[in-house]
Parts: C-alpha cells; structure tokens; sequence
C-alpha cells in the first residue's frame, strides 16, 4: 500500500509533535507550543493575496544606506541617521526603542563594523533581536506545577481576546490537553456565545453565566470546575471595556485576586492582548494594564493587517514582558509562537 498524500491529517500530526512539553519537570515548567513554523515567514505582516509593498529593509535601504556607510568613511555626522529614524518611528517601534537602535547603528559604523548593505542589514537585524530577547522575553507558557495550569485573559475591547482563547483552545486541543474555558466577560450575551462557540469548535469544556452576572463569580466557577474535572488548562477572558475606566480595573483586579482564592498560585498567566494595528496607543494601554494587574506575557493580534510590526518591539521594551503570540488573522490556526529570530528577519522582510 502506498502512503497516505499528505493532506489535513499530516498537517495535524506536525502540529502535535511542536510542543515540547517536559512530563518529569518537578516544578513550575512552560509550554512551548511551537507549531506552523514553517509557515512563519511567510505569514506575518502580510495576507496571502496581499499587493507586494517594499519591506521594511527596502525603505531603510533606500533611505539610510549612504548615510550609515558615510559614517564609516567621513566619522558621525550629527543627526546623520535621520532618515534611519524617521522610518523606524513609522513602522511603529516607538521612540525609545527607534532611539537605541539608531543609537546600535551609528555605533558599529563608526566603529567601521558597517562597510556594506549585507552589513548593515545583518547588524540591523540582530539589534532587533537583541532588544526582543532583552530583559525578560522567554516566549513560552508558564505551566503550573500541578495541573490546571491557569491563563487569564485581559485587554480592552476589540484587541482579539476572545479569538485568541480560542485559538489557544485549538493549539492546546491539538497537543492532546484538556482545556476549560470560563466566560468572565459577562458584559454582553454576545461575547458569552462567541466564546462558547469557539469552546465547542476546539473540544473545550465552557463555563458561563448569564449576561450581566458577576465576573468573579464566573471565574471563581470556572476555577472550580476545572479543578474538579481535572482539566491541564483554565482560560479566563474578561470584559474589556474602556481601560481608563477605574472600576473595570478593579473588576479585573477581583477576578484576579478570586482565581488566587480558589487555587493558590494562580493565575499562572495573565496574557495581555493587544492589537497590533493600533500604533503608539498599545503602548499606552499596556503601562495602564500592568499598572493594574502583573502581567506575564503579551499577545500582538491583527499582525496580518500591519506593515508596522515594530510595535511588538515597542511594547515588550515598554513593559519589560516577553512576547509570547502573534495573531495572524481570524481562523483557529492564525496563532504563532513567539519567535524573536524569525521575527527580527520578518519585521524587516515582511
Ligand atoms: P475581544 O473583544 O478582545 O474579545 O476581541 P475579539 O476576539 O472579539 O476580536 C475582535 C475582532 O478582531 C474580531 O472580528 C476578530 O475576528 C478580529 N481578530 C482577532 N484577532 C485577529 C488577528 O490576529 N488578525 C485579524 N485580521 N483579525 C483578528
Ligand atoms: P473579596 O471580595 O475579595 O472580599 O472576596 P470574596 O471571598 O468575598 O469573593 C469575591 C468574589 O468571588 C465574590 O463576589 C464572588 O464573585 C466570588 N466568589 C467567592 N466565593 C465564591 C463561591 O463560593 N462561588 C462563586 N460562584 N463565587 C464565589
Ligand atoms: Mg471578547
């Protein structure tokens, strides 16, 4: 008999065999859902189908190629690399982050490190890596001593919350572990369906109240529930109204602080998603987030939709957490585990 072609199941079978995930670990341990790599490259920043636009690397090439080189010859010019500048400010990597990695730049020119265009991308490329592996940046899910492992799910409305439960929901029903949602977004029965039929669509036990019912209330039962049915995953979304809003702060704070009742030590995660095609005010929303509440790794959705991928830089360096999705569109699969390497050569090539 020949084999199967490959086909979905194949496809399945790949997605299995990515998560490295370590039974005989004694203590707290991660996750690291690694599947779809492959198709990494050719996914962020870009929709199949999309027009080609000149990547990143094409613009600054354009612009600041002769400006970095002539710094090697002629020494540093004041305020030489402004075109440098005013490119990575566009694509969204913030001041702070823009300023250092100019600052890396002109370093290494005037050290005569930069003499070619391979040079300069190549220098470029790893700045950018650097500052994605800086400070705390493990990309993988923590993963609770004993299970359930908990994920709280937070950030405003419209970032992607709800969509990424569910694609987590399908990566983690896909490595073969039990998962229980619970709908702590009590604020519209929408949102309360929505998150029910992803639940269903990923194998994943629901829990829910009614519209307008307590939160905490929600989440304590979800709690519950998977403790008693065993489950390896608990995720928790949450309302997402306006962030300047201080009682959804403190609601957000109760929910917290009730999942730690219920099981000490959790939650094990608190994921804050943002939306990546919101610019400089993701930052914003970020510092306020954790201001609020500890956050332990950051979720970029709609990087599909962008070509300003420096704001994934932006927000990990604003908050010193690591990066740990990408959301790459709307379907189940659309997730990808974090790769500051792959990432660095994409934001530049996308
Ligand atoms: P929530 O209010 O934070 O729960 O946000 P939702 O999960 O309901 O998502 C809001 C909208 O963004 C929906 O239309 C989603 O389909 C869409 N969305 C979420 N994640 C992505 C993504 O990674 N890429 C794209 N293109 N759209 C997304
Ligand atoms: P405090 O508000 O910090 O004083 O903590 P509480 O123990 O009073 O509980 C806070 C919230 O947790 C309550 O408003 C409920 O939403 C939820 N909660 C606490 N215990 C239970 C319980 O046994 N069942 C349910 N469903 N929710 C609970
Ligand atoms: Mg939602």
């Amino acid at each position: 008999m020949s084999p199967e072609p490959p086909g979905p199941q194949s496809k399945r079978r790949d997605y299995l065999l990515g998560l490295i995930f370590n039974p005989d670990l004694k203590g707290p341990g991660f996750f690291c859902p690694r599947h779809k790599q492959k198709q990494m490259g050719s996914r962020i920043l870009k929709r199949s189908g999309d027009v080609p636009t000149r990547s990143l690397w094409t613009k600054i090439k354009d612009v600041a190629l002769t400006d970095v080189t002539a710094i090697a010859h002629t020494g540093t010019i004041q305020g030489s690399l402004e075109g440098l500048e005013e490119i990575l400010l566009e694509a969204d990597f913030g001041v702070p982050t823009t300023l250092r990695l100019v600052g890396e730049i002109e370093g290494q020119a005037r050290r005569g490190l930069i003499k070619t265009q391979e040079d300069f991308h190549r220098a470029l490329e790893k700045a950018i890596e650097d500052s994605l592996r800086g400070g705390s940046s493990d990309p993988r899910i923590i993963r609770a001593a004993s299970p359930p492992t908990v994920v709280l799910v937070v950030g405003v409305n419209g970032a992607g919350k709800t969509t990424f439960i569910g694609k987590l929901s399908d990566l983690l029903n896909a490595n073969k572990m039990s998962v229980l949602i619970g709908a702590a977004d009590t604020f519209r029965a929408g949102a309360i369906d929505q998150l029910r039929s992803w639940a269903e669509r990923t194998g994943a036990d629901f829990v829910g109240g009614t519209a307008g019912s307590d939160p905490a209330s929600v989440a304590f039962d979800a709690m519950d529930a998977g403790i008693s049915r065993g489950k390896d995953v608990v995720i928790v979304d949450t309302a997402g109204r306006l962030h300047t809003s201080g009682s959804l702060m403190d609601e957000m704070k109760k929910i917290d602080r009730v999942i730690g009742k219920r099981l000490e030590g959790a939650p094990h995660e608190t994921l804050l998603v943002l939306d990546g095609t919101i610019g400089q005010n993701a930052v914003m929303q970020a510092k306020t987030f954790a201001e609020a509440i500890p956050i332990t790794g950051l979720v970029v959705t709609k990087v599909d939709g962008t070509a300003k991928g420096g704001i994934v830089l932006a927000v990990h360096e604003a908050l010193n957490v690591p990066v740990k999705f990408l959301g790459v569109g709307e379907k189940a699969t659309d997730l990808i585990a974090f790769d500051p390497a792959e990432f660095a050569r994409e934001v530049l090539e996308g």
